[in-house]
C-alpha cells in the first residue's frame, strides 16, 4: 500500500523560493572582492538568481551541464549556486588555492561549459583559459566598469550585464530529485583529485539535517557568517541551510584576516560562524592582541581538522562562544557528526563536559557509522578501541564522478580513510587519518592527541606531528612547532610538557621549531609535505 502524499521532488530551487516568500526582507550582507560592503535581501537574491538562470538558458546551458565558479563567499556566488543548480545544471565550485595546472585538470575533467569568477581571480583565468578545452565562455562577477579591455581572455562576459539584460520571469524547472546538482573535487593530496557529485535530494536532506538543534542549530534568529569557503564542500551546506531557515547571512569575501573578520562580526552582529581551526587561530590572535571581546558571537562550528582543546577552551571560557566540534568530508556533503551535550551530561563537572565536547560528536540523523579492523570485522564502541571508520547515508557518495577510482564502497559502506574510536554513547573521536598515523614498533600513535597537547602550551601557536624513520621502531614522532610571536621556549620544556598527559612511549622523540607550517588549499596542514621535508631527519 503506497502512501498518499504529494510526490514533490526535493529540489534546491525550492530553498530560495521559500526564503523569498517567507523571509524575503531578511538581509544578505557581503564584503565584496571590490572592497566595499553590499547589502540586499533574500527577495532580491531570488530575483537576480532568476535573471541569471535566464542568462544561462540563453547560453544554451542544459540540464546536467557543468558550470564552474572560482569565487569567494559573496552574494553573486550565492545567486550562481541557485541559478545553476536550480536550472538543472551542475554547479562546479573550484578552489582558487589549487595550483593553476590542477585547476585546468579539474575543469577539463568536469567538462565545464562556462566559468564564473571573481575579479581577484582574473590573473588565474588569464593563465589557464587557453588550457580549458570545454569552456565556451568566462563570466567575470563584476560590473561593466571593472571589466578588462585588453582582450586577454577570449569570450569574456560581464556578470552585471547578464543580470541587467535578462528578465526576472523564470519558472524553476521540475525534474528528478536524484539529478546531479553540484560537483566538488577532493583536494587530491594523493593522486588526482576525484569529484563528489551531489544530487538535489542529497543536498536538501543534508540541509535539513545540518540545521537541526544538535547539528549546526541555525534558526531565523541567527546571523550567520560562513568563513568556510563556498568553494570548500559548499561552505558545509550553509548557502542552503541558512536561506532554508531565514537567518541573516554575512559573507566575508576575500578578507579572511583576523581584523577584517572581527570588524564584520561586530558590525553585522554575527551570532554563528563556521570554519577550520587555522581560521580561528588568526581571529583569536587578533582579538587577544587587541584586548577585544565579541558582543554578539555565540556559537561556532569547527571542523575540517581536529579542533585543539586549547582553542575550544579559549572560545568557551574567555569569549563565551559555544563550540560545536564537527567532523565530515567532501564525500559526505560534508557533515557526518556534531558534538553537543545531552541531558545526562548537563550535571557533570565542567572538565567532563569539556571532554565530551572535545570529541567529534555523534552521528547526525541520516548518517550511520562503524569502526572495523583491517579484515573488516566490526569493533566495539568502548571509546578506546580504534579502527577504520566507515559511513553510510543518503548524502554520502556511492562512487566518484566518472567512476574515477572504481568501486569505492565496502559492503555498501564508504571507507573514510580516518581512524577513530566510538564510545558507548555513540560519540566519535578521530585518532588520525590512516595515512598520518605513526607506526612505532608495530603499535599506532595518533598524531591528533600529540598536537593537541602541544597546542595547549602557552608558547605554541601551531603544531604538527609526523612519523620519521627510526632504526629500531620503524617510526617515531617528531613534533614541529611554530612559536607564538615574541615567546621563547626550549625543546626540552615542550617534551617535559607531555609528562602525565599521554602514554610515555607516545612522547615525541624530538622537536623542531619552524617558521610556518605548509597549508593545503582548504587550510589544513600538509603532512605529506612535512614528511617529505623531514625524510632524512636524524632523531637523537
Ligand atoms: P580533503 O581530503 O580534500 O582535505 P575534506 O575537507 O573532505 O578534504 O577532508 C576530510 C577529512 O578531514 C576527514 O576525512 C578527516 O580526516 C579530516 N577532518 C574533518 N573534520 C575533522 C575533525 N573535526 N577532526 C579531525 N579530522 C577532521
Amino acid at each position: 500500500l503506497m502512501g498518499q502524499m504529494m510526490g514533490q521532488p526535493l529540489l534546491i530551487s525550492s530553498i530560495i523560493q521559500h526564503a523569498d516568500r517567507y523571509f524575503g526582507s531578511n538581509e544578505i550582507v557581503s564584503r565584496r572582492a571590490e572592497g566595499d560592503i553590499h547589502r540586499y535581501n533574500y527577495r532580491e537574491c531570488h530575483r537576480r538568481s532568476k535573471k541569471l538562470a535566464n542568462a544561462l538558458k540563453k547560453l544554451n546551458i542544459k540540464i546536467g551541464d557543468r558550470v564552474g565558479t572560482l569565487a569567494w563567499n559573496g552574494y553573486r556566488h550565492l545567486e550562481t549556486y541557485y541559478a545553476v543548480s536550480g536550472s538543472g545544471a551542475v554547479l562546479h565550485t573550484l578552489n582558487p588555492r589549487l595550483h593553476p595546472e590542477q585547476l585546468a585538470y579539474i575543469i577539463n575533467h568536469a567538462e565545464d561549459q562556462y566559468l564564473l569568477f571573481d575579479l581577484t581571480f582574473l590573473p588565474i583565468i588569464e593563465a589557464i583559459s587557453a588550457h580549458c578545452k570545454t569552456i565556451k565562455g568566462f563570466i567575470m562577477m563584476c560590473d561593466r566598469d571593472r571589466m578588462p579591455t585588453d582582450g586577454k581572455v577570449p569570450g569574456l562576459m560581464c556578470y552585471e550585464d547578464l543580470i541587467a539584460e535578462n528578465s526576472e520571469e523564470f519558472e524553476w524547472p521540475l525534474f528528478d530529485e536524484n539529478s546531479a546538482s553540484s560537483l566538488c573535487y577532493t583536494s587530491g593530496t594523493t593522486g588526482n583529485p576525484k569529484g563528489a557529485l551531489y544530487s538535489h535530494r542529497s543536498t536538501v536532506l543534508h540541509s535539513y539535517a545540518s540545521a537541526m538543534p544538535d547539528s549546526l542549530n541555525v534558526s531565523a534568529r541567527d546571523c550567520v557568517l560562513p568563513v568556510v569557503p563556498m568553494f570548500h564542500v559548499n561552505a558545509w551546506g550553509l548557502p542552503y541551510s541558512v536561506p532554508m531557515t531565514g537567518a541573516k547571512m554575512v559573507f566575508p569575501g576575500p578578507a579572511l584576516d583576523g581584523k577584517s573578520l572581527f570588524e564584520l562580526f561586530e558590525q553585522e552582529q554575527v551570532t554563528f560562524s563556521a570554519g577550520v581551526p587555522t581560521v580561528w587561530l588568526g581571529l583569536l590572535t587578533y582579538v587577544a592582541q587587541n584586548n577585544l571581546k565579541f558582543s554578539s558571537f555565540k556559537r561556532t562550528v569547527i571542523g575540517g581538522s581536529a579542533c585543539p582543546p586549547a582553542m575550544m577552551k579559549t572560545l568557551r571560557h574567555t569569549y563565551g562562544v559555544e563550540v560545536v566540534h564537527a567532523w565530515g568530508m567532501t564525500e559526505m556533503s560534508p557533515l557526518g557528526t556534531a558534538g553537543t551535550l545531552q541531558t545526562k551530561h548537563l550535571s557533570l563537572p565542567e572538565e567532563q563536559k569539556q571532554a565530551v565536547l572535545e570529541k567529534q560528536g555523534h552521528a547526525i540523523y541520516g548518517v550511520d557509522m562503524k569502526i572495523v579492523d583491517d579484515a573488516g570485522k566490526e569493533l566495539p564502541w568502548d571509546g578506546s578501541t580504534y579502527g577504520n571508520l566507515l559511513v553510510k547515508g543518503p548524502w554520502v557518495v556511492s562512487s566518484y564522478f566518472k567512476n574515477e577510482g572504481g568501486d569505492v564502497l565496502q559492503d555498501g559502506w564508504f571507507p573514510t580513510g580516518d581512524v577513530a574510536t566510538i564510545d558507548a554513547d555513540g560519540y566519535l573521536q578521530i585518532t588520525d587519518r590512516s595515512k598520518d598515523v605513526i607506526k612505532s614498533g608495530g603499535e599506532w600513535i595518533g598524531t591528533i592527541d600529540l598536537e593537541n597537547v602541544a597546542m595547549a602550551h602557552p608558547a605554541v601557536l601551531q603544531a604538527a606531528c609526523i612519523g620519521v624513520f627510526h632504526p629500531k621502531w620503524d617510526e617515531r614522532p617528531l613534533l614541529l612547532v611554530v612559536k607564538k610571536p615574541g615567546v621563547e621556549v626550549e625543546k626540552q620544556d615542550l617534551i617535559k610538557f607531555y609528562e602525565g598527559k599521554i602514554a610515555k612511549w607516545w612522547t615525541p622523540d624530538d622537536v623542531v621549531f619552524i617558521e610556518a607550517l605548509p597549508l593545503g588549499a582548504t587550510g589544513k596542514i600538509l603532512k605529506n609535505k612535512l614528511r617529505e621535508q623531514f625524510k632524512e631527519y636524524k632523531l637523537p
